[in-house]
């Protein structure tokens, strides 16, 4: 990996963008997911590279209903296993969801890899090898483990594709999405949208799970029921449109 000075004032996003990188060297993400990293950074830019309050109430909602789950799973595709290996496994392990590994390029020597490379950080079981089952989907995301995603109640899906999300919902899944776009098809049809950089949203997430663990079921119900989606991404956006007005009038830009 390129050496990144600590003092740098971009520190966090250029490690980050080294670890893509490093994930497409090592072949656990696709040439692809570079681009889409691209664009979580500029979306991130435009939120202040932190995590909104509002992205805080959908991080602690989604571990509520985590929590709730009966059948609970974290999906995991190629960016995520390059950029948060062991927030994945700690927030498995801490709510008792299971993981699965689901590829939008897949191969099974990539899926492979990629369960190796949890398993080392970790992960007892990592589901996504067997690809028992397929969503109606005409690309291979739609293939999945019948014991995992397939039968989920709760779904978890960081940097998903818009169609599958779609599809998760449409199944009566409960979908949990991390995306830095507030507009993406997967951010408008998820359950609960998490406008946050998954490098800080799965850090929260585990966080907040050794908060609530001990909460009751009625307490968890309560953060689910105070819960409003639309209010979440309306925010998202109101927290992009102050950042360019703040940004502008420091540079002298006059905000019409
Ligand atoms: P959709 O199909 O939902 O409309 P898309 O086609 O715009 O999505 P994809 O290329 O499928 O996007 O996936 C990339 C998505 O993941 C983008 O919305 C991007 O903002 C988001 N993203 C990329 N990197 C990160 C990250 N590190 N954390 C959170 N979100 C990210």
């Amino acid at each position: 990996m390129t050496e990144i000075p600590i003092d740098h004032p971009r520190y966090e996003s250029l490690i980050t963008r080294e670890k893509i990188v490093e994930g497409v060297r090592m072949g656990f993400t696709s040439q692809q997911g570079l681009v889409a990293q691209g664009r979580g950074e500029a979306f991130d830019y435009l939120i202040g590279e932190k995590t909104i309050e509002s992205a805080a109430v959908a991080e602690r909602a989604a571990v509520a209903y985590i929590l709730l789950a009966k059948r609970p799973i974290i999906s995991v595709n190629g960016n995520t296993a390059a950029l948060v290996p062991e927030s994945l496994v700690a927030l498995a392990d801490f709510t008792g969801a299971a993981l699965e590994v689901n590829l939008f390029h897949r191969s099974d020597a990539r899926v492979h890899k990629i369960i190796e490379l949890l398993k080392s950080h970790g992960a007892v079981k990592v589901l996504g090898g067997k690809g028992d089952k397929r969503l109606d989907l005409s690309h291979d995301r739609a293939i999945v483990d019948e014991e995992g995603i397939f039968s989920a109640d709760v779904v978890l899906v960081p940097l998903e594709d818009g169609d599958r999300c779609q599809k998760l919902a449409e199944m009566g899944k409960t979908v949990i999405a991390i995306d830095l776009n507030p507009l993406s098809r997967t951010s408008l049809s998820a359950t609960v949208t998490i406008v946050d950089n998954v490098t800080r949203a799965l850090q929260n997430m585990i966080h907040f799970t050794k908060e609530m663990k001990q909460d009751s079921r009625q307490s968890l119900e309560e953060v689910i029921e105070a819960y409003d989606n639309n209010e979440v991404i309306a925010d998202a956006l109101y927290a992009i449109q102050e950042r360019l007005k703040q940004q502008s009038e420091e540079r002298g830009i006059r905000w019409i």
